[in-house]
């Protein structure tokens, strides 16, 4: 279950079992290869396997999750312009899910930051420790301040990143200098093209985004 969330997020592409398996592949297989697994575990990893997001222009401006890709459809914000190869299927129905969605009305996004979140950092340090460089779930990840805030450190872009809970305890109240660990790369504030870069690193496993993401 972690593995198929970590998967999701960290999203190196096409080695990934879920790639390999292609996951699902609802149109395209034979119908009784989907009776090995359970449904609702192949049903789960379905959806939170990545959604491209448009804006209503077609610019690429975020990846989210099948769920939130079909609640934001259903709620009429967005419509689908690409499917998955996949389906959900309910007692009476098999539901086709997006691969790509575009928001029906146009959203401004400011050119040069995203909310400092959690999350975005996260994204932005692709789910790797940045000390010990390993990647991990989400879950299993904190933010570190480099400097530390007792040393007045700020919550800033430049002064926060993904860190494994070990890394983090054995750095403590110390700056990476003090503490021995050195940065894997400088931080710097997550912009647009930094999002686009990700979104093609995703991307890479699915055909059907190619062509929104040269935009
Ligand atoms: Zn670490």
């Amino acid at each position: 279950m972690s593995a198929n969330r970590h998967m999701s997020v960290d999203s190196r592409g096409r080695g990934t079992p879920e790639a390999a398996s292609g996951l699902v592949s609802g149109a395209d297989g034979p119908a009784g290869s989907r009776s090995h697994n359970p449904i609702s575990t192949r049903r789960a990893s379905l959806m939170q396997e990545p959604v491209l997001v448009l804006n209503a222009t077609y610019e690429p401006i975020n990846v989210t999750a099948v769920r939130r890709a079909m609640v934001l459809m259903l709620k009429g914000v967005a419509q689908a312009e690409e499917m998955h190869s996949a389906e959900v299927h309910s007692a009476t129905h098999a539901h086709r899910v997006p691969s790509v969605i575009r928001l029906l009305a146009y959203r401004h996004i400011p050119q040069q930051s995203r909310a400092l979140s959690r999350k975005n950092i996260l994204l932005r340090d692709r789910n790797t420790c940045q000390f010990c460089g390993r990647v991990f779930a989400s879950s299993e990840l904190t933010l570190d301040h480099v400097v530390p805030r007792s040393r007045g450190g700020r919550s800033s872009w430049e002064n926060l990143v993904a860190c494994c809970y070990r890394c983090n305890n054995s750095k403590g109240d110390r700056t990476p200098e003090e503490a021995g660990l050195k940065l894997a790369r400088r931080p710097r504030p997550f912009t647009l093209h930094t999002s686009r870069q990700l979104m093609r690193l995703i991307g890479h496993r699915d055909e059907r985004w190619r062509k929104y993401l040269f935009y």
